[in-house]
């Protein structure tokens, strides 16, 4: 899942991000360092940006300031192949977005065909592939209508991985599950960490965040108010606000 770049550099380097509906300042100069093999997690309360963080790193929303590195290419210069770099960040988002006329293994070879521009043959042998790493292989023909939630989710991240991206980016991707089908989705992003995906997930799953993160950013009024490692974070953080929303949530 590596590519070939230089493992010291930062796979995304965001530096005074900022963005602005109107008047309204929704981030107000975010810096977001993820390396190689990171899982980071990003935490704060609802409102406090971190749709809006996510969607700026691969620039389905446009900062309004700061600096984009991803791969070591800057993401807001006008000669970066943005439709390239987007490629290269997969997402993962609360609601799944499966077509549904399409089955799972047609979700899934949908962008290997039309961007990537492969096969069928090759295509549905790389979905295939990414199917089984979620535990979905068995299900390729079935229809998302046809699947639970935690299921339809497993596909929606075989999909991401299916273009072999170098990060994938999740935006609260067990909010939408029924609590028994949580467990099943944390289990594969656990072992996508394991394998080495680099990886930045908003989500409230205190436990998992504990128990997986590399590093844990907390958000909160389009600020980070606190960064450190999921112990630091969870049994010693510094920030009076940090500790209230952890022991409002727990
Ligand atoms: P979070 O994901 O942490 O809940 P969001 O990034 O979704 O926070 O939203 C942060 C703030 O930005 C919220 O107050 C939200 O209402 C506002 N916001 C998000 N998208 C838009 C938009 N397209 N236009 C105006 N305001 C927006
Ligand atoms: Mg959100």
């Amino acid at each position: 899942m590596l590519s070939g770049a230089d493992p010291a550099r930062p796979l995304i380097e965001a530096r005074g991000i900022r963005k602005s509906y109107g008047d309204l300042e929704i981030l107000k100069g975010v810096d977001l360092t993820v390396h190689q093999r990171e899982l980071v997690f990003l935490l704060g309360p609802s409102g406090s940006g971190k749709s809006t963080l996510l969607r700026c790193c691969n620039l389905l929303e446009q900062p309004t300031g700061g600096s984009l590195k991803v791969e070591g290419v800057d993401m807001l210069s006008p000669a970066t192949d943005i439709n390239k770099m987007r490629q290269r960040i997969g997402m993962v988002f609360q609601s799944f977005n499966l077509y549904p006329h399409l089955t799972v293994s047609g979700n899934v070879t949908l962008a290997l065909r039309k961007v990537l521009k492969m096969s069928r043959d090759e295509a549905e042998a790389r979905a295939l592939a990414n199917l089984k790493l979620v535990g979905m292989d068995h299900k390729a023909d079935s229809f998302p209508s046809q699947l639970s939630g935690g299921q339809q989710q497993r596909v929606g991240i075989a999909r991401s991985l299916a273009l072999e991206p170098s990060v994938i980016l999740m935006d609260e991707p067990t909010s939408a599950l029924d609590p028994e089908l949580v467990g099943s989705v944390l289990a594969v992003i656990k072992e996508l960490r394991d394998r080495g995906m680099t990886m930045v997930i908003a989500s409230h799953e205190m436990n998992f965040a504990r128990e997986a993160a590399d590093k844990v950013l907390f958000l909160d009024g389009g600020v980070i108010v606190e960064e450190g490692t999921a112990e630091q974070i969870f049994t010693n953080a510094r920030e009076e606000r940090t500790r209230r929303f952890l022991s409002q949530v727990r």
